[in-house]
C-alpha cells in the first residue's frame, strides 16, 4: 500500500498535501481510502502518515503547515488534543470535543472537524438502508469512538441512547457531556441482563483488537436488532460472531463507516463528495489480503 498518493496535475502545478496524524500510524487505512477517492475524481493530491506522540504533535503540525500542508486526518490518541490547536471547530467537533479532519484556513489557522458520527450514519442510513428512528439504542463503550459518533446518532432520531462501559464513571461523563438525560442514560454492566432487548446495539469498544468480544448476554437482542461493529475485519469477528449465535439477522462491521468518515472529510476539503460503493469494495479487498 503506497503512503503517498499522486495524480500529477503536471505542468508544475502545486499539489495539495495532505496527511493522517496518529501515534501508531503505520495500520491506518487513510492513505488508501483518499488515494482512491483521488483518482476516481482525478483531483491531485499527496497523502501520507505522519507518526505523531501527543508531545509531539503541535509542533508536527506547525511543519506539516509550513511544508504546504492544506488538510489532514488526526487519529488515536490525537483527537482530543487537535480540537485544543484549532482557531475554529465545526458543530460536530465542538459538541463531541474532538477532531477528525484538520482544515488549513487562509489566515494560516486550522479549522476542526468530525466526521466519525456522520460517516456512521451515512453508512446504516444511506448504504445499508436501515432506519435509525425510533430505535431503542444500546451504546457499548465510552472511549473516544463512542464520545465521537453520540451526537450524530442522536440527531438521526435514535430513540433513547443506554450508554454501558467497563469503567462506568466514563459512561457517566459522556452521557453528561451531550446534556440529553431524557435521551441518553447509563447502565452498570451487572444490570445490562435485566434492561430488556434492545433495536440497535453499537460496540464501540476496542476489545477486538485482542481477539474478543464485551461480555454481553444474548437477551439484550432480538432477531430484527440492529448490530453494529465500528471494528473492521478481524477486530471485528468475535463481537459479529456473538450477534450471529444470538440469532440476529442485521450485523455488520465498521469498514463502511470507515469509508464514510473519509469521504466527509474528502467532500470538506475538495467540495465534492465521492462515491463510496467502489471504495469500499477495494478496501474490503485489500483488508482482506492484509
Ligand atoms: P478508546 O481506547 O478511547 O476506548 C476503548 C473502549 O473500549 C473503552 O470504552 C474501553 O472501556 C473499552 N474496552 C476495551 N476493552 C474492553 C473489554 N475487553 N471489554 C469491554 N470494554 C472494553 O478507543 P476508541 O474509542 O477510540 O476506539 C474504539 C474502537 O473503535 C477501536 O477498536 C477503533 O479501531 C474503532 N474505531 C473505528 C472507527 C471506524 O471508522 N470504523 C473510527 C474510530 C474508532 P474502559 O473505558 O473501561 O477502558
Amino acid at each position: 500500500m503506497d503512503d503517498i498518493a499522486l495524480n500529477d496535475p503536471g505542468a508544475g502545478k502545486p499539489i495539495g498535501q495532505y496527511a493522517v496524524f496518529g501515534h501508531p500510524i503505520a495500520h491506518s487505512r487513510s492513505p488508501y481510502i483518499h488515494a482512491q477517492f483521488a483518482k476516481q475524481l482525478s483531483i491531485p493530491m499527496a497523502y501520507r502518515r505522519i507518526d505523531a506522540t501527543p508531545e509531539a504533535f503541535a509542533t508536527a503540525l506547525v511543519a506539516f503547515a509550513a511544508a504546504g500542508g492544506a488538510g489532514a486526518n488526526v487519529t488515536l490518541p490525537l483527537k482530543g488534543q487537535a480540537a485544543q490547536l484549532v482557531a475554529v471547530l465545526g458543530r460536530e467537533a465542538e459538541r463531541a470535543g474532538v477532531v477528525n479532519t484538520l482544515t488549513r484556513l487562509p489566515d494560516g489557522t486550522w479549522r476542526g472537524d468530525l466526521t466519525d458520527g456522520l460517516g456512521l450514519v451515512a453508512d446504516i442510513t444511506e448504504r445499508l438502508r436501515l432506519d435509525l428512528r425510533g430505535r431503542r439504542m444500546l451504546l457499548v463503550g465510552a472511549g473516544g469512538a463512542a464520545q465521537a459518533v453520540l451526537g450524530a446518532l442522536v440527531d438521526a432520531g435514535v430513540d433513547h441512547v443506554v450508554i454501558v462501559n467497563r469503567t462506568p464513571e466514563r459512561a457517566d461523563a459522556l452521557a453528561d457531556r451531550l446534556g440529553e438525560p431524557s435521551r441518553i442514560s447509563t447502565i452498570y454492566w451487572q444490570d445490562l441482563a435485566e434492561s430488556g432487548a434492545y433495536d440497535f446495539v453499537l460496540n464501540a469498544t476496542s476489545a477486538g483488537h485482542a481477539g474478543s468480544a464485551p461480555d454481553l448476554p444474548f437477551a439484550l437482542v432480538h432477531p430484527r436488532t440492529l448490530v453494529y461493529d465500528m471494528n473492521y475485519g478481524a477486530a471485528a469477528s468475535a463481537f459479529l460472531a456473538w450477534a450471529q449465535a444470538a440469532g440476529c439477522k442485521f450485523r455488520y462491521d465498521g469498514a463502511g463507516m470507515l469509508v464514510e468518515q473519509a469521504a466527509e472529510a474528502f467532500r470538506i476539503w475538495h467540495g465534492v463528495r465521492p462515491d463510496t460503493d467502489p471504495v469500499l469494495a477495494a478496501l474490503r479487498a485489500e483488508i482482506e489480503a492484509s
